[in-house]
């Protein structure tokens, strides 16, 4: 199953001993599809080709294939994790931290008002806390990277990290205390049940006044009015916001006009097609001698 016809021109390329199938264009028995790759199938699909082997997720995160209560469970589900992915994710990150850390948009308004205004930094960088709800694959490649940088980094993750300099906080017990030792908070986690919703009134009065928030997860670890309400009274900084709970996010939404927020349409890290075939076609050789890849998602955890 491809996405576009876009994917389908690489995948004759890429994976030459595949007889490819595009959904909605091409005919085909649903018995003999053994391998589907998608960002997010049609609910009931999968459980429509009783011969499948395998299911590939062409991003990291696989809320939209489990999100889909009738996953066939029997099925391994691959994720895609790779460093020009993390790479790129670490750049956005750098860009959106540095903007507020460095104050950008206070340089950019003097500059427009013909100022030469001197400020120097609010908070050193070894006093900015930088915290991240999530430390897996994209997670923890960027902590290091800023770790490098001299911010103190700490995160919170549902098994306990060893990364050299972060602070690791783990369970529910743990995610108020480390949130008030955060002066920005990046969400890089999975997307399941547990995490929905985590970026909320609750977790925003957890963390130190003037704080920022950054969310490059999925729109659903957000509540939205929160946001605005922890902005509006000025607990919060300010955010940047690389996905949403309606993508495209609605035109009427308030988040586009609020002077705090930096809005990005979901392309913090974008999954290079090339590459992805190249590890999609590696996964299936895998399969085919009777082994499984190493990044098989747990489906009870669900991610
Ligand atoms: P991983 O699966 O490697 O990491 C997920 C992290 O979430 C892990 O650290 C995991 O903890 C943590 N986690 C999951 N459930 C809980 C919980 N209940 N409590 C605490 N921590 C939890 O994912 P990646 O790092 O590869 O990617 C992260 C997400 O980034 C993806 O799921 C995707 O949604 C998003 N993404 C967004 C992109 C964009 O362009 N905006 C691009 C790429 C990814 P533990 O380590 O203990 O298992």
């Amino acid at each position: 199953m491809i996405v576009s016809a876009k994917w389908k021109g690489l995948t004759d390329a890429k994976l030459d001993n595949a007889e490819v199938i595009v959904e909605g264009r091409d005919d085909y028995a649903p018995g003999s599809i053994d391998y589907v790759m998608s960002f997010t199938p049609p609910p009931g699909k999968l459980a429509s080709l009783p011969n499948l082997k395998a299911a590939f997720c062409l991003g990291a995160g696989v809320d939209g294939f489990l999100s889909d209560p009738n996953y066939p469970r029997r099925v391994p589900l691959v994720r895609f994790v790779d460093r020009t992915l993390s790479a790129e994710m670490t750049q956005y990150l750098l860009l959106q931290i540095l903007m507020h850390h460095r104050r950008q948009r206070f340089f950019d308004a003097a500059q427009r008002a013909g100022q030469w205004r001197q400020e120097t930094l609010q908070r050193r960088t070894e006093d900015t806390r930088i915290g991240f709800l999530g430390l897996g694959a994209i997670g923890s490649f960027a902590a290091k990277r800023l770790i490098d940088l001299g911010f103190q980094v700490s995160g919170w993750s549902r098994t306990p990290k060893d990364i050299p300099e972060l602070k690791s906080f783990t369970g529910d017990v743990a995610l108020a205390a480390f949130l008030g030792e955060v002066d920005i908070l990046i969400c890089l986690l999975a997307l399941t049940r547990q995490t929905a919703g985590i970026l909320n009134a609750k977790t925003f009065a957890a963390l130190p006044k003037g704080a920022f928030v950054i969310n490059v997860a999925r729109g659903a670890h957000l509540v939205e009015p929160d946001l605005i309400a922890a902005l509006d009274c000025g607990h919060l900084s300010g955010a940047a916001l690389d996905v949403f709970a309606e993508e495209p996010l609605p035109s009427q939404s308030p988040l586009w006009a609020h002077a705090d927020v930096t809005i990005t349409p979901h392309i913090a890290a974008v999954s290079q097609p090339q590459v992805v075939l190249d590890y999609i076609r590696d996964g299936i050789a895998v399969f085919e001698r009777g082994e499984t890849p190493a990044t098989v998602v747990d489906i009870n955890t669900a991610y």
